[in-house]
């Protein structure tokens, strides 16, 4: 009885670290935002061609290379709508840039 139920805990805890990578792997995932889907993935950055930054279309500022941030595009009209924001920005993005 003892046993079974140490045993389930343990199963318990390893369930929610699973979670805990899931969420710090920052999968895929969808956000809507005045009825527009938008798919989101979090960018390190890390593997961007050497040089390269990107605008954020909200505040127009360069996106170094190696800056964690959001790259999001309409998931209906696809990915070459895809854009990359400031964590922050998407967050206050309201949706009508695309
Ligand atoms: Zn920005």
């Amino acid at each position: 009885m003892q046993k079974d139920r140490r045993r389930r805990g343990r199963q318990h805890r390893q369930q929610r670290d699973l979670d805990i990578t899931r969420l710090r792997m920052s999968l895929p995932s969808v956000v809507q935002k005045r009825g527009v889907e938008f798919q989101v993935q979090q960018s390190t950055g890390a593997n961007a061609e050497e040089g390269k930054s990107w605008i954020c279309p909200v505040c127009s500022i360069d996106i170094e290379p190696g800056v964690v941030h959001t790259v999001a595009w309409d998931l209906h009209r696809g990915v070459n709508t895809r854009r990359h924001f400031h964590n922050h920005c998407f967050k206050i993005f309201d949706g009508e840039l695309f």
